[in-house]
């Protein structure tokens, strides 16, 4: 039993309050003036991953919360070390995923006199955050933590700040007060927050019109749908009704791509010729080509179910439903179940996606089953893909980034288990990988972690294998190596002059980078694969072995395409 006239101090005032939110993951980087606070967080149950880099570490933060549905914590030290936590804090709003950032910052009586990294950081982080606060004294920290926890999960969740100055996480106060304040706070919290939207009725009625009048239906859902866990109701609704699905990228596993009803492989069609789109938990942003022609067909009616009554009157759908997306999914199951219809599977709008799904899987698989050596994308992505689905339930959770390794890979790997897929996002924000890695072995240590990068996207935040290392995550990290950005050098040298024509590319990399021995030099398993046989056995090996690998993948320099399938936008 603790001793009521024992002080407490401000990191430890910190560190109670978030365990007794519920918060029992921390993401950072320690340093002055937070080493203490990381230290008092472990002791107080909460496992804290140390990164090497900030914006690593703000990665997993975003990728934990959308993971798991509790926000992600990242902890930095002041000045460049919130700096640079700010590219976890923007992923996160992009995303729409819920995350705390936590910054020291300097001392208080010191402002605006250039204080050891100092910095207006409520200012720095202002248009990353849904909100922020700022304890002033010790006594503010209970009411400031519990509020930026419940911010971030509210609503549409999003990215929050907790600014705390060095001198009150050196104040005290007696335990007996320190557990009032917390009381106290705790008793306060704005309920409004914490509670969903309910679902209005009159607008579920609206939408099963809808659905039933349909002749082209389409339920279209993505990572909020995940974020929801909706994939019960999601596949109840699609089994019930007969309608075919379109996962996004991220949405991809809420039902399994294999599923009957997929229309991913006819994507194009699905889009440009439903006339009832159901879009649950996906903005009608550039990955849906903004819900309009040519992608879409003009008269398409969109029922959009979104937690956020803003996204809403953004794109004013024919009918707009704000909910969260596994009550929404529910209630018009349980609506339609009462007076059930079906399209069969003879129906020719079902015929005609099954049929061009049949003829692209076909085009694709030709493509597939050749082995091409050197590698070109999608040998080894074949190779990888059967890999994968060898290892049967629970799934491994799949993080992809790059440009052609990114698209391609899209495609060819198969999601059966919802939230196994963390890729570059909303953002396109490259350099995630190894945070959402280390994000995906935390939130989910029963599963296998591989990670299908380019050797750019891994470059990004390469020393965090040694993170990987330190605790023993069970991840295999495949970098698909091809020289460089999009495949290094590929100009035409008449083309470049000036005096740094000699200069290395600005696409390229040192051409053969050992990869793998980056991984070897910490202690992990590293391999360097140029052939079918030898990545088989790579991935057999270090698949059964669920220990920190690196497996370095020599990619034809001159496979793929520049930006991928984005080259419009270079
Ligand atoms: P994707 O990239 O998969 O298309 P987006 O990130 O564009 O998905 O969209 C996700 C949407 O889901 C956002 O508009 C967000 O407001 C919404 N959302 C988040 N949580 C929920 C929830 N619990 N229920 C319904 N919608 C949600």
């Amino acid at each position: 039993m603790a001793d009521a006239s024992q002080t407490v101090d401000g990191n430890t005032l910190v560190a109670m309050c978030l365990s007794r939110i519920g918060i029992d993951k921390m993401f950072g980087v320690v340093g002055i003036p937070v080493t203490s606070l990381a230290n008092r967080a472990v002791s107080n149950g909460i496992r804290f991953i140390a990164f090497h880099n900030e914006q690593s570490a703000g990665y997993a933060a975003s990728a934990y919360g959308y993971l798991t549905g509790r926000p992600g914590v990242l902890l930095t030290v002041s000045g460049p070390g919130c700096v640079h936590g700010l590219a976890g804090l923007s992923n996160a709003a992009a995303n729409a995923w819920p995350m705390v950032m936590i910054s020291g910052s300097s001392e208080q009586k010191f402002t605006g006199r250039g204080d050891f990294q100092e910095l207006d950081q409520i200012a720095a982080v202002k248009p990353f955050s849904k909100f922020s606060a700022k304890a002033t004294d010790i006594t503010e920290i209970p009411s400031s933590v519990f509020s930026v926890v419940d911010w971030a999960v509210a609503g549409r969740p999003g990215g929050t700040y907790l600014d705390l100055p060095s001198d009150i996480l050196h104040q005290t106060v007696d335990l007996s007060e320190a557990e009032r304040l917390i009381a106290h706070a705790l008793s306060s919290r704005n309920k409004d927050l914490i509670e969903k939207p309910r679902v209005n009725n009159s607008e579920i009625k609206k939408a099963v019109e809808m659905l039933r009048g349909a002749e082209r239906p389409l339920i279209v859902f993505g990572k909020g749908a995940a974020y929801a866990k909706a994939e019960n109701e999601l596949t109840k609704l699609v089994e019930s009704t007969g309608i075919p699905f379109l996962p996004t990228p991220m949405g991809k596993g809420l039902l399994p791509d294999t599923h009957e009803l997929a229309a991913t492989a006819a994507r194009s069609l699905a889009i440009g010729k439903c006339d009832v789109a159901l879009v649950v938990g996906a903005r009608l942003n550039w990955l849906l080509h903004f819900g309009e022609p040519p992608k879409w067909s003009n008269d398409v009616k969109f029922i959009l179910v979104d937690i956020s009554k803003e996204e809403i009157e953004l794109r004013k759908p024919c009918l707009g439903i704000v909910g969260d997306a596994k009550d929404v999914v529910g209630i018009l199951h349980k609506e339609i179940k009462d007076d059930p219809f079906c399209f069969g599977k003879t129906h020719p709008w079902i015929e005609s996606i099954k049929n061009k799904s049949k003829d692209n899987v076909a085009r694709m698989e030709v493509q597939l089953s050749k082995d091409v050596v050197p590698f070109n994308f999608t040998t080894p992505m074949r190779i990888i893909r059967d890999a994968i689905s060898g290892v049967g339930a629970p799934a491994p959770i799949v993080v992809s980034e790059g440009a052609n390794t990114m698209d391609v890979g899209r495609s060819v790997l198969v999601q059966t288990e919802a939230r196994t897929r963390l890729d570059a996002g909303t953002w396109g924000t490259m350099g995630v990988g190894l945070g959402y890695c280390i994000a995906a072995a935390v939130a989910a240590p029963d599963r296998l972690v591989v990670a299908v990068e380019g050797d750019s996207g891994f470059g990004f935040s390469a020393m965090e294998v040694e993170t990987l290392v330190r605790y023993q995550f069970p991840v295999v990290v495949i970098v698909f190596n091809n020289g460089g950005v999009y495949g290094g050098d590929r100009r035409n040298p008449e083309e470049i002059t000036g005096p740094h024509k000699e200069d290395p590319a600005p696409t390229s990399f040192v051409p053969g980078a050992a990869y793998h021995l980056l991984m070897e030099s910490f202690g992990g398993k590293g391999y360097l694969v140029s052939t079918p046989d030898e990545l088989k056995s790579a991935l057999e090996e270090s698949f059964s072995a669920r220990k920190p690998a690196v497996i370095n993948v020599v990619i034809d320099p001159y496979a793929g395409a520049e930006s991928g399938r984005m080259q419009h936008k270079n």
